[in-house]
């Protein structure tokens, strides 16, 4: 525990060699914890060692992506965190009775935030994705204040109006000091039977946030019907069917960070 304990300081310090990524969204439903739980796995099989926070308290939902509902185990006062999918992690939901709601104040969340980051024995990490509330909460706020040289990614639907909302999630980014990476546009063209693509949530949202923050859109994941059943089953379609086109769009964006 002495050992683990001393690796404790440096984990995520400014010096930390380990690339910290938020994943943020202006609103919810926009497949932000979709994304974070596929691209955790499709930086693992690119060899890298990933662990990912779900700091999504309303709406935590990456043990289930993951198709784990391990919990930690204490080894002194420090936790291991579970690993599912290659995938080191650790929720909120990890540490609430059933399935219940989390209704906890800005300063528990910060704490828990602080111990996910001090207390979890995360090894030798190259990445750590966070999956974070979709908005502009209390969360952005700690996040910033805690791991000021996090970088963050931007995940939005391809409607216009989304643009909006997704510019305010980053502009928390640039308030605390983080690097915003690029935009995720999500939920694109859904490819129909006869060859056409049916644009359910329209066209150019991704690339419209993108020109507002000045920063590159790195990814457009299209509709998938196989995405969203691999989500509901807990096992990612990058790894259970790698050629699927969101599959692709996702290896993609993972190659690129
Ligand atoms: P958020 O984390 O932004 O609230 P989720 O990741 O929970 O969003 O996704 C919301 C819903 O949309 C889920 O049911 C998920 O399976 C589905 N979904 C996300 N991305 C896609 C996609 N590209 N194609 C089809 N369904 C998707």
């Amino acid at each position: 525990v002495e050992r683990l304990r001393g690796s404790r300081p440096q984990q995520f310090g400014p010096g930390t060699l380990t690339r910290i990524v938020a994943v943020a969204s202006g609103k919810g439903g926009v497949g932000k914890s979709t994304v974070t739980a596929n691209l955790a796995v499709a930086l693992a099989a690119r060899g890298l060692s990933v662990g990912v926070i779900d700091a999504d308290v309303h709406g935590y939902s990456i043990p289930a992506l993951l198709g784990t509902d391990a919990r930690p185990t204490r080894v002194g006062d420090m936790m291991m965190p579970p690993e599912a999918h290659g995938v080191r992690l650790v929720s909120i939901g990890m540490f609430v009775e059933g399935n219940r709601s989390v209704s906890w104040r800005g300063p528990m969340l910060h704490r828990t935030l602080q111990q996910f980051l001090a207390d979890v024995w995360w090894g030798d990490l190259d990445v750590l994705l966070i999956d974070m509330p979709p908005g502009t909460g209390d969360v952005a706020i700690s996040l910033g204040q805690l791991l000021p040289h996090a970088e963050v990614l931007v995940v939005t639907t391809p409607q216009r109006a989304a643009a909006d909302v997704a510019e305010r999630a980053a502009e928390v980014a640039d308030q605390t000091g983080q690097t915003v990476l690029g935009v995720v546009e999500n939920m694109a063209g859904l490819a129909q039977p006869d060859g056409t693509v049916l644009e359910l949530f329209g066209a150019g949202g991704g690339e419209e946030a993108a020109r507002r923050l000045g920063v590159p859109l790195l990814a457009r994941i299209p509709l998938s019907v196989a995405l969203r059943e691999g989500g509901d089953a807990g096992a990612p379609v990058v790894s259970g069917e790698p050629t699927d086109p969101a599959a692709v769009a996702i290896a993609g964006l993972a190659a690129s960070l």
